[in-house]
């Protein structure tokens, strides 16, 4: 077939196109592209924005090439225009063939996406007042990557609230809308031993450029980087980290908390994690375990009464992955024992689980956990002693007090032996310390919590 009126040669390979991949992808890139001039050899495309014009050149240029050579029934050179108002044509894209590196391409195909769990998706990620901004950044990200404001992306807050969802869910769409070619999602655990490795084998340069090369960097629990003597894989991150945003790449962080807390980062890092778009994801409000429990049962097949729904919604509030287990627990039951789930059922199964988790911990608790951990004596703590190990006990204590409970300074130092709050500051600050070059201690802390909680 011989067309040569462009917007009618453009429709009909517009036609064949959107038979070749997803409808999604179709519609993100093509919906906004016109055909603007036809010649003897060469076909000019509107395109609605630069980015729009590189993705078409790096991604979908053989195949309108090929579309649209069969539609003329000759070859021709394919250019992209980006369309301003209605008349005004800015030529910037020429079709070069030699545009796409012939190595490079081998890497286009490779998307190092294999550790992501299939169901850490947007469609699966329930939306509430407390991760709804982590979640419109998100999906900003994967629309247009690489753009300034949003670059990086740090996603921040406590455990178990659906950072890694996010991150992948990131990763997962990106790839299924084919807004990026080459993803990594690693976390900063494989960063770092992928860099050791690299130092050992002596293959340093190949670990940069595999990091270096990619259009969409996902890098999750950063906060890893500050933990031990890491100085030069935070290094090895932080040219990574430039390299990519000056190529104007994607950069995707998560943290346990907001970067300028992270002591132990680098301050060069601190700041340009502050370049882009701080996320926070808040412990999710009653709706929203509601929500994300229904979809949970519905999704293990587990029927929920509105009851029981609201029992467990009511009850496991401190954080998402809690909710999650207790479905769990309910779906073990319901399938061993082949009955409803009743609300006397689900108190029953979850009464262990529930009460535990709601107690909440106080200063003798901790200062119980502590002295036996440490086997010194309760009275030790508190005493005037000045001993090393009993002074090192003590300061834990405190810290921990300060870290897991809501009482001031002051009545932590009162409960310790009538002390100043000074010296539970001076406490928490070595301890602090500590911890940014003593693993075993950060390990001794979780322990001593796991006990509490
Ligand atoms: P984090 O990385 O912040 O510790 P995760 O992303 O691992 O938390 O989330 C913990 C669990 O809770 C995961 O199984 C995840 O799928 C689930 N989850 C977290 N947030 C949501 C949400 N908004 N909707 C549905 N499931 C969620
Ligand atoms: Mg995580």
């Amino acid at each position: 077939m011989k067309q040569e009126d462009p917007a009618q040669l453009w429709s009909v390979c517009l036609s064949e196109l959107r038979g070749m991949m997803p409808a999604q992808t179709f519609a993100t890139w093509f919906e906004r592209t016109r055909g603007h001039d036809v010649t003897s050899d060469k076909f000019t495309i509107e395109v609605p924005n630069p980015f729009s014009g590189e993705r078409m050149l790096k991604r979908f240029h053989d195949q309108i090439r090929q579309v649209v050579t069969t539609q003329l029934g000759r070859p021709v050179a394919i250019d992209y225009h980006i369309f301003e108002g209605n008349t005004q044509i800015v030529p910037v894209l020429t079709d070069l063939p030699s545009y796409v590196p012939a190595d490079d391409r081998q890497i286009v195909e490779e998307v190092e996406t294999d550790n992501l769990y299939d169901n850490y998706t947007f469609e699966n990620f329930v939306v509430g007042e407390c991760n709804d901004f982590a979640h419109a950044a998100s999906l900003a990200v994967v629309k247009s990557p690489g753009q300034q404001t949003f670059n990086p992306l740090v996603i921040y807050g406590g455990v178990g609230l659906g950072k890694t969802h996010l991150a992948q869910a990131i990763a997962h769409e990106s790839k299924r809308l084919g807004t990026v070619d080459r993803i990594r999602y690693v976390t900063s655990e494989i960063f770092y031993s992928e860099f050791i490795e690299s130092i050992q084998e002596k293959k340093t340069k190949e670990f940069a450029q595999t990091y270096r090369n990619v259009d969409l960097l996902i890098v999750d629990d950063i906060q890893f980087f500050c933990k031990g003597h890491k100085d030069r894989t935070q290094e090895e991150f932080f040219h990574t980290f430039d390299v990519l945003r000056q190529k104007g790449k994607q950069i995707v962080l998560t943290s346990d908390r907001i970067p300028k807390e992270l002591s132990g980062l680098e301050e060069r890092l601190v700041s340009r994690f502050e370049w882009g778009l701080l996320a926070d994801m808040k412990l999710p409000d009653y709706e929203t375990r509601e929500a994300i429990l229904q979809k949970k049962a519905d999704k293990d097949g587990l029927s929920l009464s509105q009851d029981v729904i609201a029992y467990i919604a009511d009850r496991v509030a401190s954080n998402i992955r809690e909710l999650e287990g207790a479905v769990l627990s309910l779906l073990a039951y319901a399938s061993l024992s082949h009955c409803d789930i009743t609300i006397e059922v689900a108190k029953r199964v979850l009464k262990n689980k529930i009460r535990r988790r709601q107690r909440s911990v106080g200063i003798e608790d901790i200062q119980k956990a502590v002295a036996g951990h440490y086997g010194v004596s309760v009275e030790d703590l508190v005493a005037k002693t000045r001993k090393k190990h009993v002074v090192a006990a003590r300061q834990i204590a405190m810290f921990l007090c300060r870290d897991m409970t809501r009482a001031s300074l002051k009545d932590i130092g009162a409960i310790f032996g009538k002390r100043d709050h000074t010296t539970v500051i001076h406490a928490c600050q070595t301890v602090k310390k500590l911890l940014l070059n003593d693993e075993h201690l950060q390990e001794e802390l979780d322990r001593i919590k796991n006990a509490l909680s």
